[in-house]
C-alpha cells in the first residue's frame, strides 16, 4: 500500500509496530534534513553543489585532501548545530522500549547516537564525519585540532606514523566496512519488521539491505517523501514528511 495522507500512514504504522517482535530501522539522509542538514538527491542537495571526490584521488593528491577539507570545514557549523529530529527520537524511542535491537544508518552526522542510541548499537554503513581516522594505522583524530592546523598551514596534517588522515566517512571507491556490513545482514535476515527511513535507496550495498529484510520474510515499510526504487517490493510506503509521520512514536 502506499499513502500520502498522514493519518492513515501513522495508524497503519501504529498497528504494524504493536504486532512486531523485533523492529530493524534502517535510515539515510531525509531523516536529518529536518535538522537542518541536507540531503543528497533532494532538489538543492548536496549532490547537486558539489561532485564527490573518490578515495582514490584523496589518497593520491595533496590538492583533492586540501578540497575534501575545506569542503568539510564548510559544513562543519550545520553538523555541529545539528540536533536530532522527531525521526531520530521516534527511533531511538523503539530502540529504548526493547523492540530495536540495534539500528542501521547510512548517515554520517552521529545525530542516532545523539538521540539517546548506544554507540555501539548504531551500525554505520558509510561511517562517521564527525571525527577523522588515519588510513594507515587507523588511530583517531579529533576534527578541532586537524582544522587548526588547516588554518595555520593551508594542509591537513599527516598521523605521527606518517600516514594520511580523513574523515571517518565511507567514500565513493572505498571499501565497505566488513564488519558493519556482516552485522546490517544478521540483523535485515532476523527481523519481522524492516523500517527504510528517509533514503532514496539508490547508494549500493547498502540499499541491498532493505531488500535483504524483505526477503527473508520481514514486512517492508518505507517512508520517504519521494518515490524509491523499491518502493513496489514494500508492504506499506508512507510518502509523507519523516518528523509528521513518527512525531507519535517518540515515547522518552
Ligand atoms: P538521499 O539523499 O539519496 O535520499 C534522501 C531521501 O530522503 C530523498 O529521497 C528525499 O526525498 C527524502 N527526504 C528528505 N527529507 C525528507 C523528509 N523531511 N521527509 C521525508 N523524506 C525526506 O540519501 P541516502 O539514501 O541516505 O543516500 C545518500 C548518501 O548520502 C548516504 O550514503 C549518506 O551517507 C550520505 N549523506 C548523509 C547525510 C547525513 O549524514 N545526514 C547527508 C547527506 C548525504
Amino acid at each position: 500500500m502506499i499513502t500520502a495522507d498522514l493519518d492513515i500512514a501513522v495508524s497503519h504504522l501504529r498497528d504494524l509496530i504493536n504486532g512486531a517482535r523485533r523492529i530493524v530501522p534502517f535510515t539515510g539522509a531525509g531523516i536529518s534534513t529536518e535538522c537542518g542538514i541536507p540531503d543528497f538527491r533532494s532538489p538543492g542537495g548536496l549532490w547537486t553543489k558539489n561532485r564527490p571526490i573518490p578515495f582514490d584521488d584523496y589518497m593520491a593528491s595533496e590538492e583533492a585532501r586540501d578540497e575534501a577539507w575545506r569542503r568539510r570545514w564548510a559544513i562543519d557549523e550545520t553538523f555541529a548545530k545539528a540536533r536530532p529530529g522527531r525521526g531520530h527520537l521516534a527511533l531511538a524511542s523503539l530502540y529504548k522500549s526493547g523492540k530495536a535491537p540495534a539500528l542501521i544508518t547510512q548517515n554520517i552526522d552521529n545525530l542516532h547516537q545523539a538521540s539517546g542510541i548506544a554507540a555501539q548499537d548504531v551500525i554505520e554503513l558509510h561511517g562517521n564525519t564527525t571525527y577523522a581516522l588515519c588510513m594507515n594505522c587507523a588511530q583517531r583524530h579529533e576534527l578541532p585540532g586537524i582544522r587548526a592546523t588547516f588554518e595555520a598551514s593551508g594542509r591537513a596534517p599527516d598521523c605521527s606514523c606518517g600516514g594520511v588522515i580523513k574523515t571517518a566517512t565511507v567514500s565513493f571507491g572505498q571499501p565497505m566496512p566488513v564488519a558493519a556490513m556482516q552485522r546490517a545482514q544478521a540483523l535485515a535476515s532476523d527481523c519481522d519488521l524492516f523500517l527504510s527511513v528517509g533514503s532514496s535507496l539508490a547508494v549500493w550495498p547498502a540499499a541491498g539491505i532493505p531488500l535483504l529484510a524483505k526477503r527473508n520474510g520481514a514486512t517492508l515499510v518505507i517512508v520517504n517523501r519521494e518515490p524509491t526504487e523499491f518502493d513496489e517490493f514494500a508492504d506499506l510506503v508512507v510518502r509523507n514528511d519523516i518528523g509528521d509521520a513518527l512525531a507519535a512514536f517518540v515515547t522518552h
